[in-house]
């Protein structure tokens, strides 16, 4: 790595595959990325804490610590912003749930095309760099002034609960993202554990009706048994 830092994003690979290394992390300098390699998760846990990467790709299987425990602490640190891509191997889907309860903002399966991870990785980036920088997010009608504390619906504001809005960020943050109850219940209580699975419909439905109430698109979509989506169907 090169002293003087491009700003297109600082990305961390961990990866235990020489192989799948060298692919990653060619493809991403030619991109004009800076890379930090690591092959263990300690290391890698050594390198994010030493240079705040904007992006992490975090290889599940490991040799000692595995890659959900490296997001695990990753995602425990202040940078929380770092974006973390996990990649699993082929169909496993409880892993990709468990990575998603861990902090994870996205995963890929291996064997991945290089090109689909790449628009992963500049999705992440962009996404982190304007959760950063705009302080405004924004979904369909819905804007979401976070420095203001300010919601609007089609341009008008809509007043919501301090659990609401909160809600209401994490959705707008992964638009079209299914999250499960626990997930979120686990994001909004953090230190509560006693809270059930049902104040989170509770919340998601207060959070609905006040969208509803500038809008005629019903953007919270249920998944039957699962979770919640924010999604305008298109
Ligand atoms: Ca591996």
């Amino acid at each position: 790595m090169s002293n003087t830092l491009s700003n297109k994003g600082l990305v961390l690979i961990v990866e235990d595959e020489p192989s799948q290394m060298e692919l990653l992390s060619f493809n991403l300098v030619a991109e004009g990325y800076d890379v930090l390699k690591a092959e263990s998760g300690e290391e890698g846990i050594l390198l994010f804490r030493e240079n705040e990467p904007d992006l992490a790709l975090l290889d599940w299987m490991l040799p000692t610590m595995s890659g959900l425990e490296v997001c695990r602490q990753i995602k425990r640190t202040k940078d929380k912003n770092c974006h973390v891509i996990m990649l699993t191997a082929r169909g496993e889907e409880d892993d990709k749930v468990r990575g998603l309860d861990m902090g994870a903002d996205d995963y890929i399966v291996k064997p991945y095309s290089i090109k689909e991870l790449m628009a992963r990785v500049r999705a992440g980036i962009r996404s982190k760099s304007k959760s950063q920088s705009g302080d405004i997010l924004e979904y369909g009608p819905i804007a979401m002034d976070l420095t203001r504390h300010v919601v609007t619906v089609a341009g008008q504001s809509i007043s919501i609960g301090p659990l609401e809005f909160k809600l209401l960020q994490l959705l707008l943050k992964a638009p079209k993202r299914v999250f499960s109850r626990e997930q979120l219940l686990e994001r909004l209580w953090p230190e509560n554990l006693d809270v059930e699975t049902r104040t989170v419909d509770v919340h998601v439905g207060r959070l609905r009706k006040a969208i509803k109430s500038g809008t005629n698109q019903n953007l919270i979509k249920t998944i039957r048994g699962f979770g919640y989506a924010l999604d305008d169907g298109a």
